[in-house]
């Protein structure tokens, strides 16, 4: 490592996440390539002064015939952050970026666009290129790949900070398993495995997006002016649109349903979330979000009760609690009772059962509450058993009080 002084550093680590961007030395060090291509149109982006009689609130979209016009409202009366197509004359300029100024792209917003806009000012206006390219591994070894070291593609959609993100989380927790002596190496494989084709899904869609925002083709350029706008206006109007466009740029429907450490003990109906499924929200009768109670880091145990009454409630908190001890891994255990309808219909919990919650959020394991060597058998495969005479510390077992009053047995 060298230091900003110029002084220079050897490090030794066990492991180590190149999360240090597109141009990820980490990357090149591992002689892993970044395969897809660049795209040939260029963009260009600013952050300006502007007045217009469209007010400050919203994102404005402005989609022509030449490619398209996005306005982002910034702090600061006027202030927006624009992102456009680049025009000929700006194509030329784009090798030597440092000389693109406001004047530049004032005939691009003023007068082609014809969303009424006059530029007062600028902070900053450059130009750049836009790939569609991702590393063929994500892992070499004791090294990962996390964010645009391992992925880039179009800003179509705001996907590629989210995507980073969702990259570290997923893995963060795993190494922690890993370095702390909890869990099994193995559980290191399913990074991968999860992350690496949702960020080839994140560079289709994006893909597809950012085609239709370019494209030539005459009856695709029909659909980006002329229907394209009316349908973005429906996600206002419509909860149906606007709940699927939430969906997809969210992220809240990526899920990890082939993943190799997930699994399903079974037992539950179609509409039940399903093993590798973002844990569903839902609310507790007191009006408070299950995902209070996930909060703290760690796994989460959920033990529904069930709804249908009359077949018991299965293995008791205190049995699974004995049966979690023998691991290190830290789980809190959740008692939901009968009378926790909307948790229990979120869940498709109509029996007793049990859903284990991994720490970034996802569905690791769902079985009958009554079956807790399914469970035991599940964590054997990816954790390591402590002493089992050991009596669990207060560290590694929480056991909360059920979510709300007592339960009805
Ligand atoms: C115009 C544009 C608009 C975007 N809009 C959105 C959006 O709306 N929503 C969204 O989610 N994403 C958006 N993105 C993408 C988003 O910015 C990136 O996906 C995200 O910043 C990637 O984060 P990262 O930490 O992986 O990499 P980076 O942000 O690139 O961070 C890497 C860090 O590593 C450091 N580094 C690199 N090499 C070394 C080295 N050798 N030694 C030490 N440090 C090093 C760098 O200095 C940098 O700080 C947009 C991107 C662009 C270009």
């Amino acid at each position: 490592m060298r230091r900003p002084d110029g002084t220079r550093e050897t490090v030794e680590a066990a492991w180590v996440i190149g999360a240090d961007g597109a141009r990820s030395v980490v990357r090149e060090s591992l002689g892993l390539s970044l395969e897809g291509e660049t795209y040939d149109d260029g963009f260009f982006l600013a952050d300006v002064d502007m007045e217009w009689d469209k007010g400050h609130e919203d994102l404005y979209l402005d989609l022509t015939n030449d490619g398209f016009l996005a306005f982002f409202p910034m702090q600061g009366e006027g202030r927006f952050r624009v992102i456009g197509s680049l025009t000929q004359s700006l194509k030329a300029k784009h090798d030597r970026r440092e000389d693109v100024g406001l004047e530049d792209i004032r005939p691009i917003v003023e007068e082609e666009s014809g969303v009424g806009a006059r530029l007062t000012g600028s902070r900053w206006v450059t130009t750049y290129r836009i790939h569609r390219r991702m590393a063929n591994s994500f892992r070499e070894g004791r090294v990962f790949l996390a964010g645009d070291a391992a992925h880039i593609h179009s800003p179509a959609g705001g996907q590629g900070m989210n995507t980073g993100i969702a990259d570290g989380y997923n893995l963060a927790w795993k190494l922690a398993a890993v370095v702390k002596g909890d869990a099994k190496p193995r559980l290191l494989d399913s990074y991968e495995a999860e992350r690496l084709p949702v960020a080839r899904r994140v560079l289709a869609v994006t893909d597809r997006l950012f085609s239709l925002e370019v494209t030539d083709n005459p009856l695709l350029k029909r659909f980006r002016t002329v229907l394209m706008p009316g349908l973005l206006n429906l996600t206002e109007r419509s909860r149906a649109v606007g709940g699927l466009l939430f969906g997809i740029i969210s992220q809240v429907r990526v899920n990890y349903r082939g993943s190799p450490v997930v699994a399903d003990g079974g037992g539950f109906g179609r509409k039940a979330p399903r093993p590798g499924d973002r844990a569903p929200y839902g609310l507790l009768e007191d009006g408070t979000s299950l995902y209070d109670l996930l909060r703290r880091p760690g796994h989460h145990l959920l033990l529904f009760e069930g709804t249908r009454g009359g077949t018991g409630h299965g293995t008791a908190q205190k049995e699974v609690s004995a049966r979690l001890d023998r691991y290190g891994l830290p789980v809190e255990i959740h008692r939901i009772p009968t009378g926790e309808q909307k948790l229990h219909e979120a869940y498709g919990a109509r029996r007793p059962s049990a859903f284990l919650i991994r720490p970034d959020g996802y569905v690791a394991y769902r079985g009958p509450r009554s079956d807790a060597f399914r469970l035991e058998r599940y964590l054997d495969g990816l954790f390591v058993r402590g002493d089992a005479d050991l009596p669990a510390t207060a560290a590694t077992k929480r056991e909360s009080a059920p979510v709300a009053g007592p339960a009805r047995r």
